[in-house]
């Protein structure tokens, strides 16, 4: 299949999507594993590696083959965990799908960049041999010694910028990000979360000189509104006391996302810019309103599949819709099965839990190209 076929393939069918057609979703969120060693104060999921037979039932490489077989009409996968890269086949598991998916366009993986050695070593083999694109980004969430607070692990912030620069070096500046979750606030440490934007921007350029690499742009540096999930992250709001998922916390990350929007940014292509202003716009809409505009494409274009083969609709809604190994590993029986039940309507009727996290918020982007522009016109304005 050539990159073009493949390109216009994915067009078509999102805006088959975008006319109300409900085919194959183009991408899927998969959980490769729920194994990690971070320990992060904001999800449980490390925790469960220390739980007698909480990681048991994992699908294997073998049926992950299965998953993928069944399943070839994915163009874009989100991996993610745990850590990725904590399951020692993890390549393997993207090469099942790189095989299996004659229209891969896209893989991304968010890591915790702790094993920088092991990490750099999957992302080379896996660029040497590839033929979708694949984007890697790596987590911190605030300055040094917060961000090892945080993530409770001594010089992790060290750890994440060696990861980051081995991996920018495999493949390519355009590919390689630095990812920061908004999860601090005055209330929480005394510095707004606008503030610790621009500290922990300095602190990786420092961190990246200081190695004798090349420093980021802000084009390089994402930032993510924090979100709670029961069934994947295992955390919880604290809104009476102001914190996690409190209004001054949201209010907070407004600003931060406001701030962040003001620097300048270069390299980036024009649809990269305008898919980010989109976001950065409905993120101010949602933090304000608790929803977007743009409505949300889970099990239209979208879908999750967890370590265990459920699949859900998406990371944030506790739904489960039944298990691929019912099915011979396809995903499309259920999903189909779940639109005839009215998942579908009641996401679109804003009565799942609302959210707007960049893996799901970029597709619902992509498959309403009419309010998605309207978005990009309005900018990102106060919405309080
Ligand atoms: S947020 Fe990510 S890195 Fe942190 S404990 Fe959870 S899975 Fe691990
Ligand atoms: S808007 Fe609802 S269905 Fe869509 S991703 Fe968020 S929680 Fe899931």
């Amino acid at each position: 299949m050539s990159k073009f076929g493949s390109w216009s393939r994915f067009a078509g069918r999102t805006l088959a999507a975008a006319a109300g057609a409900h085919g194959a979703p183009t991408k899927l969120v998969f959980v490769v594993t729920k194994r990690c060693h971070s320990r992060c104060v904001y999800c449980d999921i490390w925790k469960e590696k220390d739980i007698p037979g909480a990681l048991d039932g994992e699908l294997s490489l073998e049926e992950v083959r299965s998953v993928a077989r069944a399943n070839p009409f994915l163009q874009w996968i989100d991996f993610t965990g745990g850590e990725p890269t904590d399951r020692p086949d993890f390549p393997e598991v993207v090469r099942a799908f790189a095989t299996a998916c004659p229209d891969l366009l896209l893989v991304h993986f968010p890591t915790n960049g702790l094993a920088t050695d092991r990490i750099n070593r999957m992302v080379s083999g896996l660029r040497a041999d590839l033929r979708a694109r694949l984007v890697v980004t790596v987590s911190v969430d605030g300055p040094p010694e917060l961000n090892d607070r945080l993530r409770g692990v001594r010089r992790d912030f060290a750890h994440a910028v060696a990861t980051f620069a081995a991996v920018r070096s495999a493949i390519g500046l355009r590919n390689a990000f630095i990812g920061m979750t908004l999860h601090a606030h005055s209330g929480s440490c005394g510095e707004t979360s606008a503030a610790l934007v621009e500290r922990t921007f300095t602190a990786v350029n420092e961190e990246l000189a200081r190695r004798g690499a090349a420093p980021i742009g802000w084009e390089a540096f994402h930032l993510n509104v924090p979100h709670l999930s029961q069934h994947y992250y295992g955390n919880q709001a604290a809104p009476a006391k102001d914190g996690f998922g409190g209004p001054a916390h949201r209010a907070e990350v407004a600003a931060a996302l406001a701030y962040a929007a003001s620097r300048p940014k270069m390299g980036a292509g024009l649809v990269e810019r305008a898919v980010e202003r989109i976001y950065r716009a409905e993120a101010h809409r949602y933090l304000a309103r608790g929803r977007s505009r743009i409505p949300c494409a889970a099990l239209q274009t979208t879908a999750y599949l967890s370590e265990r083969g459920e699949v859900y609709p998406c990371t944030i809604w506790n739904k489960p819709l039944g298990n691929v190994r019912k099915t011979g590993y396809a995903m499309l029986p259920l999903i189909e099965a779940a639109r005839v039940a009215g998942v579908r309507q009641t996401i679109t009727a804003g009565k799942c839990p609302n959210c707007w996290t960049p893996c799901e918020a970029y597709p619902a982007i992509l498959a309403a190209p009419l309010r998605s522009v309207l978005a990009l016109l309005r900018g990102p304005r106060s919405e309080a």
